[in-house]
């Protein structure tokens, strides 16, 4: 790990101050954000990230959790992932949140990990992770070794000729479904970026992950309040049971009312360059009855654009199935 620097802000405005003195917000930032860790300091133990200077927030007051103004519920940047999946309006009103969360990691990571540090995780691509290999993400212009490499993992929606990472995330495929908001203060003042606003895909410029530009601090995230009568389900597949990242899951927010769905959100996880809302699925579903046919249309219409690559076709048929499990599961 490369020598850096650690300062504390006691305000917000110091450690905006702090970031905004680095060119960027993206891969290589020499200056840095730091709360639980879990992900910057397993890529600075691997000289993947060489931040010159580390922000630590944990002593910021974006802890909460807490009623939105206006309705739903309003998350801060360092709520910790264990508390976000075990609060009880999470787990009564956003479960797909709390099973998402829950579903990823370990205990001890979610104990640390926080809310804005799980929006801005980073691929699990092996070859992003090994300074040995070229990798477009990591070091712009010294090729992408997945593509025709160790792909099985990898994105089969959203991936461009310089990158095919897929997003590890499961809290965001959820946020995704939800339509959080992300409120970010900046050196140029508070904006508020709805979440399909927030990620970029990899076309050419794979370090480019989201909108933040230098300076930008995420303080909290927004989730709306549901329709009555909403559910909401996430389900994920994986290798193995337990501290795995997702081959394919899918978040779902759906209400019906006289047999037909007239409410219908849908993402997808593990098969995205980004957490992937599937607009299609929700125009395919929308007005129709809540059966097999119905759903298997929808997955369909949600993995028509898939484009799989040496070693991960089996992801299309796998997400299909994985959305219509979740689908079935919620509408029972
Ligand atoms: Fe790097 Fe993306 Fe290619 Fe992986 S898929 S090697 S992260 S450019």
């Amino acid at each position: 790990m490369q020598p850096f620097e650690l300062i504390t802000p006691s305000t917000i405005s110091d450690a905006v101050k702090a970031q905004a003195a680095s060119p960027t917000a993206q891969q290589g930032a020499p200056v840095r954000f730091i709360a639980g860790g879990t992900n910057l300091v397993d890529y600075m133990k691997l000289n993947v990230e060489t931040p010159r200077k580390l922000v630590d927030i944990n002593g910021l007051p974006l802890d909460r959790i807490e009623p939105a103004p206006g309705g739903g519920l309003k998350i801060g940047a360092l709520a910790r992932n264990t508390d976000v999946a075990h609060h009880d309006v999470v787990k009564a009103q956003y479960p797909v949140l709390s099973q998402a969360i829950l579903s990823g990691a370990s205990t001890q990571l979610r104990n640390m990990a926080t809310t804005a540090g799980n929006l801005l995780q980073k691929t699990r691509c092996v070859y992003y992770r090994d300074t040995a290999y070229g990798c477009n993400k990591r070091q712009p212009g010294s090729g992408c070794s997945a593509i025709g490499g160790h792909n099985r993992m990898l994105a089969i929606l959203g991936t461009s000729e310089k990158c095919i990472a897929s997003n590890p995330s499961d809290q965001n495929v959820a946020l995704t479904a939800l339509e959080a908001s992300i409120h970010v203060t900046g050196s140029k003042g508070e904006r508020v970026i709805p979440i399909a606003q927030f990620y970029t895909l990899p076309g050419n410029t794979p370090e480019r992950e989201t909108v933040l530009e230098p300076g930008d601090l995420v303080t909290h995230i927004t989730l709306p309040a549901l329709p009555d009568g909403a559910k909401s389900v996430y389900l994920k597949l994986r290798d193995r049971a337990s501290y795995e990242f997702a081959l394919a899951s899918a978040a779902i927010v759906v209400k019906q009312s006289n047999g037909r769905i007239d409410f219908v959100h849908v993402a997808l996880g593990g098969v995205g360059a980004k957490p992937w809302r599937s607009l299609e699925a929700e125009k395919s579903l929308h007005g129709k009855a809540a059966t097999p046919a119905n759903f298997r249309a929808a997955a369909e219409a949600a993995l028509h654009g898939a484009r799989p690559q040496s070693q991960n076709g089996f992801k299309v048929e796998l997400a299909k199935r994985c959305l219509v499990h979740a689908l079935t599961q919620a509408t029972a």
